[in-house]
């Protein structure tokens, strides 16, 4: 018998809440999308605009684009149980064909029940999307999803912040090939990011993704004028985006 014996319960997920938007960050900005966002992140960042979901909780909304609820799903929830309430929401709100999973960090949520979320969820025909802060390279191939948005953590990102970036950098190494989009955040907080963010572009530009984004950090320490963005953006050879948080600047309520 394994581990886990007889009868036990297959692992499930820490959802926060199943909501519809669009999404505010990156080279899809502006796409209507519907969101997973899960409960849970091995990192502590300054700038956290989703503190709340690092915490789980017994039952998540499954909200509209306005915010009002429409159902709820009970967490830790089954995979099949989260597929269900996506394609609820679809046959009520439409409009969108790409599913991201957010959180929180996606990834530290248990691998056999994520892996058959996004296999479930593409069968349906959606397109899956993984928004991840990319400090765990070791479970970059353990997914398949189509697309990859990777944040690049910087050591003035937060505390516990040992090894970054190039965690983050071996995580991109190891999804570029494999998705058919994959683009990385590079969110820059203060001047120490400034600092560092040179080098950072450099070694990004020579994993030729599909996009690097300079994010400015919403309510950062430095706000930092276009030219000194521009300037960092000079010599980049790959598609490069200048990209606040635009869900933020148009006032929706969500991504
Ligand atoms: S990785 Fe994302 S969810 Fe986790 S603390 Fe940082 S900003 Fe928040």
């Amino acid at each position: 018998m394994g581990a886990r014996g007889r009868g036990s319960r297959p692992p499930r997920l820490n959802v926060y809440e199943v909501f519809a938007s669009v999404q505010g960050e990156g080279p899809l900005v502006g796409e209507p999308q519907s969101f997973i966002r899960f409960s849970g992140c091995n990192l502590s960042c300054h700038y956290c605009d989703e503190p709340a979901s690092r915490s789980a909780r017994p039952e998540a909304p499954v909200l509209d684009p306005d915010g009002e609820e429409l159902g709820t799903v009970d967490s830790p929830a089954r995979p099949d149980r989260l597929v269900e309430a996506v394609v609820s929401l679809e046959e009520e709100v439409g409009a969108f064909r790409t599913v991201s999973l957010t959180g929180g960090e996606p990834l530290v949520q248990p691998l056999s029940a994520l892996q058959r979320l996004i296999r479930e969820l593409r069968e349906r025909g959606f397109r899956v999307l993984l928004e991840t802060n990319a400090s765990l390279p070791d479970r970059a191939e353990r997914v398949e999803v189509d697309i990859v948005s990777a944040d690049v953590k910087l050591p003035s990102h937060g505390p516990r912040m040992e090894g970054f970036p190039d965690r983050c950098l071996e995580f991109l190494e190891r999804v570029r090939e494999r998705c058919e989009l994959v683009y990385a955040k590079l969110v820059l907080y203060s001047e120490e990011c400034f600092e560092i963010a040179p080098d950072v572009l450099e070694r990004l530009d020579g994993l030729e993704l599909d996009t690097i984004v300079l994010q400015p950090a919403t309510d950062g320490e430095k706000e930092p004028g276009l030219g000194e963005l521009w300037g960092l953006a000079r010599g980049v050879k790959s598609e490069v985006r200048i990209l606040p948080q635009v869900h933020k600047l148009a006032g929706f309520i969500r991504k």
